[in-house]
Parts: structure tokens; C-alpha cells; sequence
């Protein structure tokens, strides 16, 4: 629609397409409100009610979306979404890094990690209170007890936080904890958390799954999108490698200029899951911003070596501070701002 178009214009291009069975959603994006029709249309009736849309007072212009999703495709909407959390922004002319530990262990390790990561630059805590685990028998995660930790650090620190959520019935106790949801690579298509996730007013990092294509990772943002939550991130985070022997999984840095062509929402890059080293972590995390990246979460721990999961691919607060400069080089030369 036009830029300040009328309500009553608004409504009846809105009930126009109703009366034909269709199903409708309000995308305001910058000054322009979109209306999207999210239902099949059968090739018989697109034309005749795009040429009828097209004579509607408030009608700036009629476009159809070839790709199959819809809300999360630049043809829908091509300005570029930009999800704030706290002072992080991705999406903007900024690099937001969300970073801290795999798990959260206990208050004191939490708060020491986020003193160091915040003190370095970063905008976002991380930190798993549900851990998906490939062995029931390794460590869970504190659970809800792991929750109360974090809100109380992020207060005491002055940080925004993130976590995974892993079960649909724990979305609202989350959400409530926690200024970000995460979904995990391991639940990228359970399509009934992504449901709870996109009727959650929080935003959401969404992390690609290890298998999962470049439009099986657009399919599972449509069902946020079309839940309502437009504020998503999608996540890099490393795909099944070809040989473990060296890297626990491939940083595919190519989907970054791809999804960023493809998508309006941010991307960001995990160099820690991608890589499993942390000795890996500052190319894969460079690499990954030179090709466009919005951010990345970086997993960081005071004793790595003492890390309940993922220490092999923790950096210490130290290192993790040399990152931050190295991204701060980055970010002139890419001509994005360093959060
Ligand atoms: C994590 O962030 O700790 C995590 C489990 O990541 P992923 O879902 O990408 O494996
Ligand atoms: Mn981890």
C-alpha cells in the first residue's frame, strides 16, 4: 500500500481478497504497510484479482512471490529487518556478538563470564539452562534452575540474554526468564515449537539444522513469521562434515551472502558449533562476518578445560577479548559498525 494510506483502503483490498477464500496478513515494514496472502492461489485467479487489486485507492503496487515462503522472502518485503535486543541490533549497520557459556554451572561462572564478554564488547549473554545432548547420560543442563540464574546475572550484569527453549510447554517459563529465545540445530523442524515460538513476544535466534537445507531453514522461519513473531534471526552454525577428523562440523559461509540475498531477516554465524576448536573459532567467526554476517554467538568460558559441555570449543574471556578486536578490524572493512 501507499505510504499513508487510509484504514478504510487498507480493509477493503483486505476484505476483496477474503471473499475469495484467501487468507490475509499486515506486514508494516518503514513507511510502507504490505499485505500478504499467504494461501495457494490457483493460476486461474492470480492475475484477474492482481488487476483488480491493482485499481484499489491506497494501491502503491502488486507483487508476486515466486518463492514458496512467503513471509520470510525479499520479494515480500525487501527492506531489511532489523531485531534490537537491549543494545545488540542485527540486521542494522551494526555487528552484535551474543556470547558466554554452552551450559550455565552456577551463578559465579555465569557472572564472571558475562563481566568478561560484556567488558570486551559483547551486547548478548548466552547460556543453556535445556541442553539438547546427543547421550542422556552427559550433563542436561540446570534446567530451571539454570533460568533463574541467568535473569538474575543478566539483571546484575546489565546484559540481555538468550537460551534454548527444547520444549513447546516451556516456551511461556522461558520467555519469562530471558529476553531471546534459541532453537536449537537438533529442533529446527519441530514445527510445534516453532509455532509456540512465533506466538512468544520474544524475538528468536533460529540455528539451522546440521542437515537441514538453505530452504528448510526459510520454511521453518515461515512458521514464525507466520505466527506473527517477525523478530528472527537465523544462525550459521556449521553443517554435517564431510570428515570429523578436523572440524566437528562445516561452517557453510556461503549460505551467509545466500540467505542474505534470499531473506530480509539477519543472519548470524556460530563459529564455535561450526568449528568444535577453539583454535578455529577466530577464522570461522571472521570468515564468517567478511562474508556478510550480521553477528555471531561465540561460546566463552573461564576454564574452558573445566566446561560442563563444549569446553573443547570455548575460549577463554582472554581470547575471546582478542576476537573482539579482530572483529572490530573486520567491521571497518566490511563498513559495518563494531557493537
Ligand atoms: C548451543 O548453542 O549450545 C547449541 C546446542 O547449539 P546447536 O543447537 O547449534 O547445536
Ligand atoms: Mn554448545
Amino acid at each position: 500500500m501507499k505510504a499513508a494510506v487510509a484504514d478504510a483502503d487498507v480493509q477493503a483490498v483486505v476484505d476483496l481478497i477474503r471473499e475469495r477464500g484467501l487468507t490475509t496478513v499486515l506486514l508494516p515494514g518503514g513507511d510502507h504497510l504490505a499485505i500478504g496472502i499467504t494461501s495457494a492461489i490457483d493460476p486461474g485467479v492470480r492475475e484477474p484479482l492482481a488487476n483488480t487489486i491493482r485499481t484499489n485507492a491506497g494501491v502503491s503496487h502488486v507483487v508476486h512471490v515466486s518463492r514458496p515462503y512467503k513471509l520470510t522472502s525479499r520479494e515480500f518485503r525487501n527492506q531489511s529487518t532489523v531485531v534490537n535486543v537491549g543494545r545488540a541490533s542485527f540486521g542494522g549497520p551494526k555487528v552484535s556478538v551474543i556470547a558466554g557459556p554452552c551450559s550455565i554451572e552456577s551463578y559465579e561462572q555465569l557472572h564472571e563470564t558475562a563481566v568478561a564478554i560484556k567488558e570486551a564488547g559483547a551486547t548478548i549473554l548466552r547460556g543453556g539452562a535445556f541442553k539438547p545432548r546427543t547421550s542422556p547420560y552427559s550433563f542436561q543442563g540446570l534446567q530451571q534452575k539454570g533460568l533463574e540464574i541467568l535473569a538474575r546475572v543478566g539483571q546484575d550484569v546489565g546484559l540481555p540474554t538468550v537460551t534454548e527453549v527444547v520444549d513447546t510447554h516451556d516456551v511461556p517459563v522461558v520467555a519469562q526468564h530471558t529476553d531471546m529465545l534459541q532453537i536449537g540445530a537438533r529442533n529446527m523442524q519441530n514445527f510445534a515449537l516453532l509455532v509456540a515460538a512465533g506466538r512468544s513476544d520474544r524475538p528468536v535466534l533460529l540455528k539451522r539444522g546440521p542437515s537441514a537445507t538453505i530452504d528448510e531453514l526459510l520454511f521453518a522461519a515461515e512458521y514464525l513469521l507466520n505466527e506473527g513473531n517477525r523478530n528472527v534471526v537465523l544462525c550459521e552454525r556449521g553443517i554435517l562434515p564431510l570428515d570429523r577428523t578436523y572440524t566437528r562440523n562445516t561452517l557453510d559461509v556461503m549460505a551467509v551472502p545466500v540467505l542474505k540475498e534470499i531473506t530480509h531477516l539477519p543472519v548470524i554465524v556460530d563459529p564455535s558449533h561450526a568449528t568444535g576448536y577453539a583454535r578455529y573459532v577466530r577464522p570461522a567467526a571472521l570468515a564468517g562476518l567478511a562474508a556478510g554476517a550480521d553477528g555471531l554467538i561465540v561460546e566463552v568460558h573461564p576454564r574452558p578445560h573445566e566446561a560442563l559441555s563444549d569446553g573443547q570449543q570455548s575460549l577463554t574471556p582472554q581470547d575471546f577479548a582478542a576476537l573482539m578486536r579482530a572483529v572490530d578490524d573486520v567491521a571497518v572493512v566490511i563498513r559495518k559498525e563494531a557493537s
